[in-house]
């Protein structure tokens, strides 16, 4: 088994422009200069800021990630943006299959690990998301469909160095609720099992948690057995609540 670096993704959905973007990313930039953290630092903009923001962190050790992707690499789909065109703006990753994207775009299993292909076509990183909803985890299913998710969105060619799972349970997004600590470390576990079971380095592939992770509950959760890091919304969009996250990953 390969070490496992832990990584912090920032996910700003939909906020953040150009001005006070640029201040907040500066503040967190000259922390990781300064510190060179242990863990991988990568912050996922709005497209409109992705451009400028790849110039500003350059050799910061800071990675610029998309939000989502199109499975093509262009063409008429009005709105959309491709790997390929975030990969031409510096970016390194892009999450795919956000339950956002799920929920509010009707993304199934089969276009997410479309999408995850169409960034590993253009160099890029697949965060893929996965996670159950309050429904599904009162019914006793997390398991079940986080597995079932796993499986069908996740490529059959995909390797820890292009693709990186997330389970964010869809209850626990920007509410400020979060599962138990053995709750976490039981669904990293499956997921980890899944995994090995099927892809020859799948033992080895980084599981991140998201859902209301902050300053006061990291060090918690990123020291959970098989969680390698966090995907943060919320807390991701002030330098000051996403540092101390970063810190707090070792
Ligand atoms: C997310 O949207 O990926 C997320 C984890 O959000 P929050 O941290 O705000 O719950």
């Amino acid at each position: 088994m390969t070490t496992r670096r832990p990584l912090i993704a920032g996910n700003w959905k939909m906020n953040g422009l150009q001005e006070s973007g640029a201040v907040e990313l500066a503040l967190l930039q000259q922390r990781v200069t300064a510190t060179r953290p242990a863990a991988e630092v990568v912050i996922c903009p709005p497209a409109t800021l992705a451009a400028n923001f790849a110039v500003q962190v350059r050799g910061s050790g800071i990675g610029i990630g998309g939000q989502d992707c199109h499975v093509k690499a262009s063409g008429a789909h009005t709105g959309d943006i491709s790997a390929e065109m975030l990969a031409d703006a510096g970016a390194s990753h892009v999450i795919v299959g956000h339950s956002e994207r799920r929920a509010d775009h009707g993304e199934t299993d089969g276009l997410v690990r479309t999408k995850a292909e169409a960034a590993h076509r253009a160099g890029l990183t697949a965060i893929i998301c996965v996670g159950e909803t309050l429904e599904q985890r009162d019914a006793g299913r997390t398991i079940e469909i986080v597995s079932g998710q796993v499986a069908g969105s996740v490529p059959e060619a995909a390797t820890p160095a292009n693709t990186v799972i997330a389970y964010e349970p869809v209850w626990a997004i920007g509410t400020g609720r979060t599962p138990t600590e053995d709750d976490i470390a039981a669904v990293h576990a499956a997921i980890r099992r899944r995994l090995a079971d099927w892809l020859s380095q799948g033992a080895d592939f980084r599981i991140l948690y998201g859902g209301s992770v902050k300053p006061s509950n990291a060090k918690e959760i990123l020291a959970l057995k098989d969680v390698d890091g966090a995907l943060v919304g919320g807390a991701s969009l002030k330098a000051a609540d996403f540092w101390p996250i970063v810190e707090a990953a070792g």
